[in-house]
């Protein structure tokens, strides 16, 4: 395809920025390829957090708790859901800067009652997380990430598969000998969720009447302490195994798990812990449950934004109302970037291309824009303004053509709060596949963009 097959002549980083500038967004992306082989489950990425927010001095704040001008405080929500917030010298009535992005990904969940065995194979029963294409999720090797909490509150936190001499887990596909009239079914129909069973083990000890069941069970009691019955209260996910990797012979890309949404998360988090400086009030939230409709309560639809912001206002004598009224979010999530190898769902003249920096997107939904917040083409202006002044390199985007599907994120659950929203963040290849592709100066097109939010 010829460059000006594209409306905009959008440029790459690469050509409108400095080499240093480019060196700057590789060693950024070794910090984010960090974050995210620590943190592969939403609460790994909480801990995760936490513990980079409390080496800059962040505090804790529980519900309650006394806020002054100048505090850098984390609110921890289940161990799932972080909201990490800074208190400026500008009246708060101003409004505050938002940016919110979300930490969970598409995954294979465990079931409650998981453990079985049929033809000398132990497995665990699954529900799958998020919007997967299940067909991607066979074949491959699987580590096992969570919490068990024992009937006495003891918890245990599991992480198996990562290192190089952990066992790995993973789900059997069909031989192509065999799959003639599997392949002839619809790609959505071709594996049944119920099919995406997690194989364990295949041994027993000696005894005459000993299954391979029995002999996983014994493993997790010895190592563990636990009992079948324990699964009921635990929460236990498949992820695909191992660490993020440098992608192609220029090292220009990142392959890894859970691109979707850490990408933006991280970009969000950091930023907030580089932007001391700013007068104004600023808060940095990463959800939960986004993959499933921002739901329950660590989801983005949950009350507790809106009970932190009137803690905050109430402490600071501004008005709640006022103070929503005038603040400001990014909705910091991914959307998809053109690929060439499947060009007929995307729209040339409007969609968003891999290295020519962040995305921001004035509406997602699907079929006539429905379920979508919609920026304001005030707010567009006022964004490209402060981008432009502090020489960010973007984009705008789309998520496809028209009526070929859809998706949301956040944003209107944000918006709906009288909040001003936009989506921004980084362009993806295989969105909600099990490794995903980005491109390193977008990532750090993202940072730079929600550090000149935060800033201007
Ligand atoms: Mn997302
Ligand atoms: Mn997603």
């Amino acid at each position: 395809m010829s460059k000006n097959e594209f409306a905009y002549e959008k440029k790459t980083v690469y050509k409108k920025a400095s080499p240093e500038a480019v060196k700057k967004a590789f060693d950024y992306a070794e910090e984010y390829k960090s974050f995210i082989d620590a943190a592969k489950t939403e609460r790994e990425a909480v801990d995760e957090a936490i513990r980079l927010a409390s080496a800059r001095g962040f505090r804790e704040y529980r519900l309650g708790d006394k806020i002054s001008v100048g505090d850098k405080l984390y609110y921890n929500n289940r161990n799932k859901n972080l909201f990490l917030f800074t208190v400026g010298k500008e009246p708060l009535e101003c409004g505050i800067r938002i940016s919110a992005a979300h930490i969970d990904s598409p995954r294979i969940d465990l079931k409650q009652c998981p453990v079985y065995e049929d033809g000398g194979m132990s497995f665990f029963k699954t529900h799958y997380y998020g919007g997967l294409r299940k067909y991607q999720w066979l074949a491959l090797p699987l580590a096992l990430h969570g919490v068990i909490i024992k009937a006495d509150g003891e918890k245990i936190n599991i992480a198996i598969g990562e290192k190089d001499d952990d066992p790995v887990f993973y789900i059997n596909d069909l031989l192509p000998h065999l799959a003639h009239k599997q392949g002839r079914t619809p790609l959505d129909e071709a594996v049944d969720g119920e099919k995406l069973n997690i194989l364990i083990g295949s041994m027993t000890d000696d005894g005459e009447e000993s299954t391979v069941k029995d002999s996983i069970l014994k493993i997790l009691n010895d190592k563990y302490g636990i009992v079948e019955e324990d699964f009921i209260s635990a929460e236990l996910s498949a992820v695909p195994a191992g660490k993020a990797r440098d992608l192609g012979f220029d090292r220009s890309m990142i392959c890894a798990y859970g691109h979707d949404d850490r990408v933006c998360a991280f970009p969000a988090l950091s930023a907030i812990l580089d932007s001391a400086d700013s007068d104004h009030t600023l808060l940095c939230i990463l959800a939960d449950k986004e993959e499933t409709g921002s739901e329950g309560n660590s989801g983005m639809q949950c009350v507790v934004m809106l009970d932190l912001i009137r803690e905050i206002s109430k402490a600071l004598g501004a008005n709640e109302a006022i103070v929503r009224a005038n603040s400001k979010c990014l909705s910091a999530d991914v959307s998809a970037a053109y690929d060439p190898n499947f060009s007929e769902v995307f729209e040339k003249q409007n969609c968003a291309l891999l290295s020519c920096g962040a995305i921001f997107m004035k509406f997602t939904g699907a079929r006539g824009k429905s379920s979508t917040n919609d920026a304001s083409a005030e707010y567009i202006a006022w964004l490209r303004k402060i981008l432009d002044k502090d020489g960010i390199i973007w984009q705008t985007g789309e998520l496809g053509k028209v009526d070929c599907g859809g998706g949301g994120t956040v944003a209107k659950y944000i918006a709906k709060h009288n909040i001003d929203t936009i989506d921004l963040g980084v362009p993806l290849i295989s969105m909600h596949a099990p490794y995903e592709v980005v491109s390193k100066v977008d990532i750090y097109e993202t940072y730079r963009a929600i550090r000149a939010f935060n800033k201007n």
